[in-house]
């Protein structure tokens, strides 16, 4: 059969794979040797059934090394410095994990202590975000801080509805809306979407850092506002939204018409940033506006994927319509998560680093974060190349060259998350104007780190911005390779005009720019006959 252009190669792969199947032992290989040592058996030569189920399974040592081998193809965790999540911990937290696998959370009457650690959580949470009493407060792990931030807009709007109820006004004409900034991250404005709330974005400014202006959030509310969601940490430059600000004035508005908006802040990085790094900055459950907080325990909390968190001040803010009591298996229980089964692991993980970290281990965790996010961010300016859009490396009053600034004072830098965003500065663009700054992200990538390139929120989407976070295991060994990167892959682009140039000078070497101390220069050896070279 010639191989048409309209053949998708994987079914005819299929086709030939299935053909083998029915007629091949699981044992023997593709060339009829039997062979249970995993390259020579079968599967070294035939293709697996990609989207149909294999007739016959496949023993689990080669199906093992099959998965595990395709997965090298993806990009390595540990430089994906597009991310947020967290990509390490000890090898102890691995194995209390490893031996909680099979745990189910919602199973509360079997797993007692399961259930009890994830009431300490909420707990050591509800005091570290000073809820004026952690009786009172009342919370629960979730899957993320994208299913708290639903939860937490879910009793925001059952509240609204509530009050309107009670004044006997309706809850459809005109329905709830919510307000948060444009530079919202995706799972804010999901919540909107999928939960009937009208979605009203507050336009984003360079002037506004980028990020929620309270002022202007002013002329977006009214009576049909369920609640603000202000973000502490802004997913595109780190930035904190002024918490502080917001509740200020809509207790004036409070004031003035007798209308209450409540505060969840969005606190899915900087809820465990902030309390450690910079314990001054006021934010959280001490301002009485903010009547909930989610964080991502994946984030900054030092966990792996699969934990977030959501507090609400007290139990009167989550109404009791939104509990469900259950009946199951013998036993009362509570639940008002999304999902009814959720593993529990991740949750003990979270648990060993509140052990583990305490809250001095977290600060240093998060002051070595925020040295090394300056040190990229001072590195990117003086290079004259960056602008660095983020101003934690900033500081609040005077300036870094005062031979007074105490530069280790952590108090003394503009609060935000160790979130480096960074930009071409005007006069590098008008020098190179063909260079294209999404070419950086490819040349990176070559050289195994995952720096994404984007566009700004709406209003300045046609801002283009790099953005790395710095995350625990980009220590400064990393960020000193880093930097080297960056200004190698610029200087390679505007020597070389194109990036088909620059990538083909990078593929003729990589030049360490190490100090050659203990190696051999160029031309030390004697020249070679060829034979590497040669199929011999
Ligand atoms: C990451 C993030 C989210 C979503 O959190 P997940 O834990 O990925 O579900 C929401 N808001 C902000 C500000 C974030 O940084």
């Amino acid at each position: 059969m010639a191989l048409s252009k309209h053949v998708n190669p994987d079914v005819l792969l299929q086709h030939a794979q299935d053909h083998k199947l029915s007629r091949a032992h699981s044992a023997h290989s593709s060339n009829n040797y039997n062979c249970a040592h995993p390259y020579g058996a079968r599967y070294g030569t035939i293709p697996l059934p990609k989207f149909r189920l294999p007739s016959k399974g496949i023993d689990a040592q080669s199906t093992y090394q099959i998965i595990h081998d395709e997965l090298t193809l993806d990009g390595n965790p540990g430089l994906n410095l597009a991310s947020f999540v967290h990509t390490w911990m000890p090898s102890e937290a691995d194995k209390l994990m490893h031996e909680n696998l099979s745990k189910n959370l919602i199973d509360q009457d079997e797993y007692p202590i399961t259930q009890d650690i994830h009431t300490r959580c909420i707990s050591v949470l509800a005091d570290l975000w000073h809820a004026p009493s952690t009786q009172q407060a009342i919370g629960t792990a979730t899957t993320g801080s994208s299913e708290a931030i639903q939860l937490g807009g879910l009793a925001m709007k059952r509240r609204w509805q509530e009050k309107r109820k009670a004044q006997g006004k309706s809850i459809h004409e005109p329905g709830p809306n919510i307000v948060m900034g444009a530079n919202a991250q995706v799972a804010l404005e999901k919540f909107a979407r999928y939960f009937d709330v009208e979605c009203r974005l507050v336009p984003i400014s360079v002037e506004g850092h980028y990020c929620l202006d309270p002022k202007k959030a002013m002329e977006y509310i009214d009576e049909n506002t369920i609640g603000v969601y202000v973000i502490l940490g802004s997913t595109y430059t780190g930035h904190y939204e002024p918490v502080k600000e917001m509740a200020d004035l809509l207790d004036e508005y409070e004031a003035r018409t007798g209308i209450s908006v409540p505060i969840h802040v969005d606190g899915a990085s900087g809820g465990f940033i902030a309390p450690f790094a910079t314990p001054k900055h006021v934010w959280d459950f001490k301002i009485p506006r903010v009547v909930s907080i989610n964080a991502s325990g994946h984030k900054f909390g030092l966990s792996y994927v699969g934990v977030g968190w959501v507090v609400w001040r007290s139990k009167d803010y989550l109404p009791k319509d939104l509990i469900f009591e259950l009946h199951y298996l013998g036993s009362v229980e509570y639940s008002f998560s999304l999902n009814f089964s959720r593993p529990a692991h991740p949750i003990i993980a979270q648990y060993f680093n509140f052990l583990h970290l305490g809250w001095e281990g977290y600060r240093a965790v998060a002051l070595d974060d925020l040295k090394n996010a300056r040190l990229l961010s001072r590195a990117l300016e003086q290079s004259g190349y960056f602008e660095v859009l983020s101003d934690i490396h900033r500081p609040v009053h005077g300036s870094i060259s005062d031979p007074n600034f105490d530069g280790e004072n952590i108090e003394n830098y503009v609060p935000g998350l160790p979130v480096v965003s960074f930009r071409f500065t005007d006069k590098f663009i008008a020098q190179h104007p063909h260079i294209e700054q999404k070419w950086v992200q490819t040349l990176l990538r070559a050289r195994g780190w995952i720096v994404p390139s984007y566009e700004l929120a709406p209003n300045l989407e046609n801002v283009q911005i790099l953005r790395v976070v710095v995350r625990e295991n980009i220590t400064v060994v990393l960020i000193d390779r880093l930097i080297v990167d960056i200004i190698d892959v610029v200087e390679g682009l505007a020597k070389s005009h194109s990036i088909t140039h620059a990538l083909s000078e990078f593929a003729q070497g990589y030049h360490s720019t190490e100090h050659t101390h203990g190696r051999l220069e160029k031309g030390s050896g004697s020249k070679s006959s060829g034979t590497y070279a040669k199929p011999c």
